[in-house]
């Protein structure tokens, strides 16, 4: 679809699985040289042989991106690999629900870290690589929770999320100098394999409140971080691109009604 994004360098954090294994799976169809990030090494490589099998260039690592090291390791990695680094995904995320008076420290920091911190420590990592290219493409998974809609359990991961988009928008100011942009993604509600097997009467509420009736796909967010990364994009930064079927339009419950009307 793309063609700039043939050979180009990617690391996909959180590529093992969801949204991370679609957007990896995108870019090696894309002809892109990808780097599979998770902490399961087997997952990562797991994936990683998937491309290769389709005739992609990929390899899995393993890394924490709540770490420095874990971070700067990914992106020795890909230089080691690839011969540099073009394009980074920082999609790596968790969602444990906690309500929050019962709510932990520990708990509020972990989700901060892997969601939040990592997105800041792999930028940082990420930036030392791109400048000696003379460009680079950011893009973050954020989440219409934080940014847009709330959720109750959800205090601290919609925290993270919003504040990722906090981070992407002075990131995408700070390094427009060095041909670098900054862009977020912002997934509605996808089908991944931990929604998969929740009840029918509960995924069916969802999709109720869905304009287009559905759940989103993986490879409709790669789509969209596709874009982001390509030559086609390259006056585009600092914007959150929502793919959520719509979700977070309605006024009320009301407007999906097919006879609603104010007439
Ligand atoms: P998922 O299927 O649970 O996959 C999460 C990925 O992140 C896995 O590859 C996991 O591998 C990796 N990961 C988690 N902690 C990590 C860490 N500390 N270091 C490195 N990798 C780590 O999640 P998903 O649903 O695809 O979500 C992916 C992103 O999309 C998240 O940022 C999430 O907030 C966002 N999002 C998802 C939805 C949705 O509907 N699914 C909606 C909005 C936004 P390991 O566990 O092996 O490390």
């Amino acid at each position: 679809m793309f063609k700039s994004l043939i050979g180009r360098s990617v690391i996909v954090t959180g590529g093992s699985k969801g949204i991370g294994g679609g957007i990896s799976r995108g870019f090696g169809a894309a002809g892109s040289r990808v780097l599979v990030v998770s902490r399961n090494l087997a997952e990562a490589e797991a994936v990683a042989e998937d491309i290769r099998a389709a005739g992609g260039t990929a390899s899995g690592f393993a890394a924490d991106v709540s770490t420095l090291d874990g971070n700067r390791g990914m992106v020795d990695r890909a230089v080691e690999l690839y011969g540099g680094l073009d394009i980074l995904c920082a999609n790596a995320g968790i969602y444990p629900a906690a309500m929050i008076e019962d709510m932990t420290v520990e708990e509020f920091d972990r989700v901060m870290n892997t969601n939040l911190r990592s997105t800041f420590l792999s930028t940082a990592a990420a930036v030392k690589a791109m400048k000696a290219r003379g460009r680079g493409r950011i893009i973050i998974t954020s989440s219409t929770t934080g940014p847009v809609t709330g959720y109750p359990g959800w205090a601290h991961y919609g925290a993270s999320k919003a504040g990722q988009l906090g981070f992407m928008r002075t990131a995408a100011i700070e390094l427009a100098r060095y041909g670098i942009t900054v862009n977020a993604v912002i997934p509605g509600a996808i089908m991944t394999d931990g929604l998969a097997g929740l009840p029918e009467e509960f995924l069916g509420r969802i999709t109720a409140a869905v304009p287009l009736k559905r759940f989103g796909k993986v490879e409709e967010i790669a789509n969209g971080a596709l874009f982001l990364a390509s030559d086609e994009a390259a006056y585009v930064t600092g914007h959150a691109l929502s793919i959520d079927g719509g979700m977070t339009l309605p006024e009320f419950e009301m407007a999906l009604d097919e006879s609603a009307s104010l007439t």
